[in-house]
């Protein structure tokens, strides 16, 4: 078996990993290199293999920096299957149908300004071809055959919904060769989904390190500093808004403010509104696969109770209910994207309320240089909304600790779950952050730790057995 890194080798974004096992190549992950701008150049570079000769692709999970340039696959030949969970198929196609018009609209702002602007990297036809290779979905723990001696098993990873990890085994007369993917792994203490399920033991683990060398802040001091903080606001008249992205986190608080709703923590007249098509379409599907709920959520079913739709909760799909939330005069809390304030509704409402001193601006996941989210967390006192410049007055918040993404402790838990692999490859995370891992792996016993660079290929031996 081989191994070669084409993404996120060294970097958090474009995760793709070949593997060839068996005669034959497979590919887990097909992302996009994200970074100031969505569109990075990155995308642009050639893939580093034919993808003719991509027998499958296995899909960990549906964010774009995994599936996002699949469509680019599709259209420079790749003609196998897309091998994901259900959950994982049916996100995908809203994430990759979400990426199809912003590079649309990227393109045709460029040409505004610029001649000579290429394409975008694929279109909405591209995303339909892609989707249409989607025809094997896979449940967890089930066995699928990729090529004579070689299997793959999809286990949860506990990330979002859908997501695995993917365990590869090849096996040739009495050798054989085991790797596990982890895909991006999920942080503990929140009460939504089920909790990661790796396999027992692999010869190779090539592990994520988003948050390899920091943790984040719990998850019930998060929510009970964003509980104060609506309490506060609604107490002095103002509206709480809340830029976010459009799958799982949005889930996420749709599903506390459901729980705070049966608590009857709001006011009477209050509201909350989701004003994001991407984030409801998003949440539908949440609905279509309550089997992967943990805990509470599987509580609340049990009583009859929808986790994510309620009397209070008003959901915005087109731009005229949109336009009819500014309307309303009773304290509101509002979710829309885009999360880090780059376009999208939310900056409709910012341009209402920024100047508003009652109101509180809360953001809850990471804000990326350049943007205007990151502008306002960092303390600016005048921002520019549609090309004007405008004074800061609502409050501003950053709560951290509703991240998807495992920190360190949650990763090395993962690593206790099981057995020592003869080798752990790091991938997915920025230098600091695999070095600082790195340093805490013995911890857990794992002693033979590399972090492959962009384009390296490692063979793999086989164990006999
Ligand atoms: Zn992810």
């Amino acid at each position: 078996m081989r191994v070669s890194f084409h993404g996120a080798a060294r970097c958090v974004t474009g995760s793709c990993h070949l593997v060839e096992a068996g005669g034959r190549k497979f590919l887990v992950d097909c992302g996009m290199f994200q970074g100031r701008d969505d569109m990075a150049q990155e995308n642009r570079h050639p893939l580093g293999f034919d993808p003719r000769e991509i027998s499958a692709v296995l899909l960990t999970h549906a964010h774009l920096d995994h599936c996002g340039r699949l469509p680019l696959l599709v259209k420079e030949g790749f003609n196998g299957p897309v091998i994901a969970t259900p959950a994982t198929r049916d996100l995908t196609s809203i994430v990759l149908m979400d990426a199809a018009h912003i590079l649309q609209e990227h393109s045709e702002h460029q040409e505004r300004h610029q001649e000579h602007v290429p394409p975008p990297l694929y279109s909405l036809v591209d995303v339909f071809d892609t989707m249409r290779c989607f025809q094997k979905a896979v449940r967890y723990g089930e066995k699928i055959s990729l090529a004579p001696g070689v299997e793959a098993v999809f286990r949860d990873a506990g990330h979002i919904l859908g997501s695995a990890s993917v365990q590869i085994t090849e096996t040739a007369g009495n050798a054989r060769t085991r790797i596990l993917f982890s895909g991006d792994l999920g942080s503990s203490g929140r009460s939504f989904l089920r909790p990661s399920d790796p396999p027992a033991d692999s010869d190779v683990v090539v592990m994520e390190t988003t948050y390899g060398d920091r943790n984040h802040r719990s998850y019930a001091d998060s929510t009970a500093e964003l509980r104060s903080l609506v309490a506060e606001t609604f107490g002095r008249g103002g509206n709480v808004l809340i830029p976010t992205f459009a799958l799982e986190r949005t889930q996420e608080l749709l599903f506390l403010f459901r729980k705070w709703d049966l608590e009857g923590f709001f006011p009477e007249g209050s509201r909350i509104f989701l004003d994001s098509p991407m984030a409801i379409r998003s949440t539908d599907v949440f609905e279509r696969y309550a089997e992967a709920f943990d805990g509470e959520i599987q509580d609340l079913l049990s009583r009859h109770v929808d986790p994510f739709h309620f009397d209070r909760l008003t959901l915005a799909r087109s731009s005229d209910d949109s336009r009819r939330i500014n309307e309303f005069r009773g304290p509101a809390i509002i979710l829309a994207g885009s999360g880090m304030l780059s376009g999208g509704r939310m900056m409709y409402h910012i341009e209402r309320e920024i100047g508003n001193a009652r109101s509180s601006l809360v953001f809850v996941g990471y804000q990326g240089e350049g943007t205007l989210g990151r502008e306002l967390v960092d303390g600016a006192q005048t921002v520019k909304i549609f090309g004007q410049e405008r004074e800061v007055h609502v409050n501003r918040a950053m709560i951290n600790g509703f991240s998807a993404h495992a920190d360190q402790k949650d990763l090395l838990d993962w690593c206790r779950k099981m057995a020592v692999p003869e080798l752990a490859l790091l991938v997915h995370g920025e230098e600091r952050s695999m070095e600082g891992f790195r340093k805490v792996l013995p911890q857990v016993g794992w002693s033979h730790v590399t972090m492959p660079e962009m384009g390296e290929s490692l063979f793999l031996p086989p164990r006999t057995l």
